[in-house]
């Protein structure tokens, strides 16, 4: 059997990494241009012990994966917005209890790379759609004539806006009604109260239907995030300017933080220096799930996007890649019938987690930043 992976996330390394080391054919189709495409991929992500760090326990990575985590970097602390005072923090993990060390996207990532078979990752190849011919699928990739074919399963761990799911469901993302605004500080540029403050884990700060979000990262710098509510369209319509992040910062700090902010959280989005990213949150909706169709499936945000706010995604993306990869071995390799059932295994669970975890992350949006209307 031979099986197409689309997209290079977490998700699709993770089940290349289990599919190869289970002998079977896989190749992954990304669409950056190279590894270094993007040099920040957003901030770090902690992995849980029964689903993030069981895929690389079962991936055979974990020791990596504890050598290059940070145990320290789950400490969490919640600010008042106007004093800065901390309200609440973490206790320290207690050693051999289950535990969410964090790790920067970009080591995930590199991790995974290093562990597949040289040359079975395809980049610069963003698939556009994929044609049915007979019991296999060939894959086309935008403004590229070359295609591949003869997969007997294509996997879209293409994320938020999958070209994948189009196959299976005419349903697109929703506006989930929240923009974040991100910004990274240097480690040469984290003042020494925002040091002391952030500590070695994350903060956060909510004022009203706004929620600042501080987080430590890997090489010692710190990342914010503004989380606000607006309406769909904003960051094209608001009349910041986003390609000139100088101005770009002191607009959002003039019309959104300027009451209620203490100094030092309005000087995180405005010392930054550095470039600042706004980013629309969009949702699928709670409970989505498609019919199956032979030979097609879909894992992490390609299968449940949903917004940051339960903490989740990449621990359901590549628990997603475990069970699909156990599925898989179930199954053995033979047979087209097998194979549908196999992935019918995979997929109504599935279905169950992320419904779950999608009605809490859409529990404490409205929890945080109200609704809608
Ligand atoms: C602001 C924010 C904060 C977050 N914080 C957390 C957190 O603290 N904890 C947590 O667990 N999760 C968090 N998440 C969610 C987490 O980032 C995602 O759930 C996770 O990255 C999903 O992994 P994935 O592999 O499914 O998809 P992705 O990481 O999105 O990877 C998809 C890959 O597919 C590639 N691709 C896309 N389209 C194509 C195409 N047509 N052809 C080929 N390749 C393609 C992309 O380039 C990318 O490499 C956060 C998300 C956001 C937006």
């Amino acid at each position: 059997m031979k099986t197409a992976i689309i997209g290079a996330g977490p998700g699709g390394l993770t089940l290349a990494r289990l599919l190869q080391r289970n002998h079977f054919v896989c190749e992954v189709y990304e669409r950056d241009a190279s590894p270094a495409a993007r040099p920040y991929q957003g901030s770090s992500l902690d992995l849980h012990t029964a689903s993030g760090q069981q895929a690389l326990k079962e991936a055979g990575l974990l020791d990596e994966f504890n050598a290059l985590s940070r145990p320290e970097g789950e400490a969490f602390r919640v600010c008042d917005a106007a004093t800065a005072k901390i309200k609440f923090k973490t206790k320290p993990p207690k050693p051999g209890k289950p535990n969410k060390p964090e790790i920067d996207r970009l080591l995930l990532r590199n991790l995974l790379l290093d562990s597949l078979l040289p040359g079975s990752v395809h980049w610069g190849k963003q698939l556009d759609y994929v044609e049915q011919v007979g019991q296999t699928h060939i894959l086309h990739f935008a403004n590229e004539p070359q295609s591949e074919s003869e997969f007997d399963l294509v996997v879209g761990a293409d994320g938020a806006w999958s070209r994948l799911r189009a196959v299976l469901s005419p349903e697109v993302p929703i506006f989930s009604g929240v923009t974040a605004i991100e910004t990274i500080i240097s480690k040469d540029l984290v003042r020494s109260d925002v040091d002391e403050l952030v500590g070695h884990g994350s903060l956060i700060a909510n004022r009203g239907t706004q929620s600042l979000w501080c987080q430590r990262q890997g090489d010692g710098g710190v990342s914010a995030a503004q989380y606000m509510r607006t309406p769909e369209g904003w960051v094209a319509q608001c009349g910041i300017n986003w390609e000139d992040s100088e101005t770009a910062r002191v607009a959002l700090v003039d019309r959104h933080m300027s009451e209620g902010w203490a100094e030092i959280f309005r000087h995180m989005i405005l010392g930054s220096g550095a470039e600042i990213w706004p980013r629309a949150l969009y949702m699928m909706p709670v409970g989505w799930r498609w019919n199956p169709k032979p030979g097609i499936t879909l894992l992490g945000d390609a299968a449940h996007l949903m917004t940051p706010f339960a903490g989740v995604g990449v621990n359901l993306a590549m628990e997603d890649a475990l069970e699909l990869s156990r599925a898989l071995l179930r199954w053995g390799g033979d047979g087209r019938e097998s194979l549908t059932e196999a992935i019918a295994e995979y997929e109504r669970p599935m279905f169950e987690r992320a419904q779950l975890n999608a009605a809490l992350t859409w529990k404490n949006l409205v929890r945080n930043f109200g609704t809608h209307e």
